[in-house]
């Protein structure tokens, strides 16, 4: 018998997760109903909203129960279909998990058109990521030509595709990154016009130098002090997308108390608009999105890089690893080969 190797949930951490938060385990291989598929998963997606799952409280997504195997995106080889349109060999792009096979509904199953040179673009900017940064970007933010768009966690996933699909909108392009290597990253290969380093003594004042006309809309990822320091510069009727809040996801950060009233304060003075989002609400505004950022890959105006981990015992590893910073692009997780090239 073929085995399911599985990363569970094994304990709620007390703020930043470890290894003992995970378990892995074995189980028996699915078996896929009728309108299902049979997957074997390829490649995984590690993503941040999973330490968000891992609190006992209200979320945007039910928390995680002990024992839960840990869900994600996953770009997998059909091995057994149930359901018309597809076939043993396609490749497609699912809600898979941190396993090795799994069965899903065939109609939530994304098809991976054949030849793609690189399937797991459908992690990274033709899927999830790369929808929530373009409808996050086009809905809330609107960027107009000459106005300054600046970006947190821009050496990441989302924040380095907001950036760019800022510049193909004509914007003049601020980063915000954890360190030195990253805002070269994001300056050199992604072609933003700034980035600055928030864990130097200096970032409020670089910030302001590079953003000499203020801040027309601040894409947010990380929340907590760099939201703090990017507050000041944001111009009367600026548009804030919030799309995340990385640094308070372990949740114990004490905070300024006067934190909430200062960002009152600014709404109010600069009548800014904050809008948060979760991209399963406004992506399907924008049935455009597949083929104009297929498009822009193919005329180099968006890049994509990833941060690839090897074999299922990295799995844990490059999700702590993106909660520590260490990633540069889209992390992702490769578990096994299709069987094409085995
Ligand atoms: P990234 O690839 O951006 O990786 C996370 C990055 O966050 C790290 O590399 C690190 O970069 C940065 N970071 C970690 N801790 C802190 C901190 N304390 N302060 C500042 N930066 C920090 O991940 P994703 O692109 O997948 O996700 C980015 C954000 O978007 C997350 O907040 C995520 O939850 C959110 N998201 C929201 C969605 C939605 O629908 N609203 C959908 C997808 C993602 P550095 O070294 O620069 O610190």
């Amino acid at each position: 018998m073929i085995a399911n190797r599985q990363i569970a949930f094994a304990a709620r951490p007390e703020g930043r997760p470890a290894a003992e938060t995970f378990i892995m385990r074995e189980a028996p291989m699915p078996v896929p109903e009728a309108g299902e598929i049979l997957c074997r998963n390829l490649w995984l997606s590690v993503d941040p909203y999973l330490r968000l799952k891992m609190h006992d409280r209200e979320s945007y997504t039910p928390p995680l129960q002990i024992g839960e195997t840990i869900p994600g995106r996953s770009v997998a080889e059909v091995i057994e279909a149930r359901a018309h349109g597809f076939s043993k060999g396609d490749l497609v792009a699912v809600s898979g998990g941190w396993q090795d096979f799994a069965a899903v509904p065939a109609k939530a199953a994304k098809l991976i058109p054949l030849r793609t040179p690189h399937p797991t673009a459908y992690l990274g900017p033709l899927g999830m990521t790369g929808e929530t940064a373009y409808a996050g970007l086009l809905q809330i933010g609107k960027p107009k030509p000459g106005e300054t768009l600046v970006v947190s966690a821009a050496a990441g996933a989302v924040g380095g595709l907001v950036g760019q699909i800022g510049k193909v909108k004509g914007c003049r392009v601020v980063g915000i990154a954890g360190s030195q290597e990253k805002c070269r990253f994001v300056t050199e290969e992604l072609k933003f016009d700034a980035c600055v380093n928030y864990r130097t003594p200096d970032f409020a004042r670089a910030l302001k130098k590079a953003c000499p006309n203020g801040v027309d809309i601040y894409f947010d990822n990380v929340g907590g002090p760099v939201t703090e320091t990017v507050l000041p510069l944001v111009n009367t009727f600026a548009r804030m997308p919030l799309c995340g809040l990385i640094s308070q996801y372990d949740g114990q950060q004490a905070g300024d108390p006067r934190a909430l009233a200062e960002l009152m304060r600014w709404i109010l003075v600069r009548r800014i608009t904050i809008r948060g989002f979760i991209v399963y609400d406004i992506a399907p505004n924008f049935p455009d999105f597949e083929g104009e950022m297929t498009k822009w890959l193919d005329e180099g105006l968006v890049v994509s890089r990833e941060h690839l981990s090897e074999g299922f015992d990295n799995i844990v590893p490059a999700f702590l690893g993106l909660l520590g910073g260490e990633n540069t692009g889209k992390s992702i997780v490769r578990i096994a080969e299709p069987s094409s090239l085995l």
